[in-house]
């Protein structure tokens, strides 16, 4: 989940611009003027800013500008309107990542903005391999022993674990895990997730029933404890 904020006067385009966002999980900030948007950047740390160019009070323009001279380095999207490309120009020349002309596609907006937080926030470095109790796994040949006896993952399963071990000692959620281990499979549910992790439990943890490594985060999904190496 990240933080974006809307600084967009026109009420429906900002309606649904919000909607698509919060729909996408994510928390959403509005602003309807330059001012008000230029404090709530600088105040509550978006991860993205989407930044109308025409705005009553102080100007997109004016908004980057400020934003970049008070050393703020927020990704921000420009919205700018259709043919202007001095105006583009300006925008990244005072420090807008990335622009969209107006009208645009929302899931053109979404796929850009997805790619600044991206960049904004590269993802875990995933290992190569795991050594824990009497349990080595290599994730690149897809190779598992257990006390030297090999030990048959699936594909899944040897993902799965990968993910939870990048993440050592945070939650990872299960709609997250499925995003990542199951990506765009339709017939999986968060339900597929927890029996992956049950048939994992039975073969990794010395007692299943009490695990030590794949924990249960209540609410939320799994947390891998214990050594990485
Ligand atoms: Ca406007």
């Amino acid at each position: 989940m990240s933080r974006i904020l809307i600084i967009e006067d026109e009420p429906a385009l900002q309606r649904a611009l919000a909607a698509n966002f919060t729909f996408d999980s994510h928390e959403v900030l509005t602003a309807s003027d330059g001012r008000t948007g230029y404090q709530m950047a600088v105040d509550n740390q978006p991860d993205v800013v989407i930044l109308d160019l025409m705005l009553p009070g102080m100007s997109g323009f004016e908004v980057c500008r400020k934003l970049r001279a008070e050393g703020v380095t927020t990704p921000v999207l420009m919205l700018t309107a259709r043919g202007e490309e001095a105006d583009r120009i300006t925008g990244l020349d005072l420090g807008a990542d990335d622009y969209v002309t107006k009208p645009f596609s929302v899931r053109e907006l979404s796929a850009r903005v997805r790619a600044l937080l991206r960049r904004a926030n590269p993802p875990h470095a995933l290992p190569d391999r795991l050594r824990i109790d009497d349990i080595e796994i290599d994730f690149r040949s897809y190779e598992a022993r257990k006390s030297g006896q090999p030990l048959d993952l699936t594909r899944k399963e040897f993902h799965l674990v990968q993910l939870l071990v990048a993440r050592t000692g945070e939650a990872v959620s299960r709609e997250e895990i499925l995003n990542k281990v199951w990506g765009m499979e339709v017939y999986v549910t968060t339900r597929t997730v927890d029996t992956h992790v049950a048939n994992l439990r039975s073969k990794m943890e010395r007692d299943p029933r009490h695990p030590e490594h794949l924990i249960t985060v209540h609410g939320i999904g799994y947390r891998w404890a214990g050594g990485t190496s």
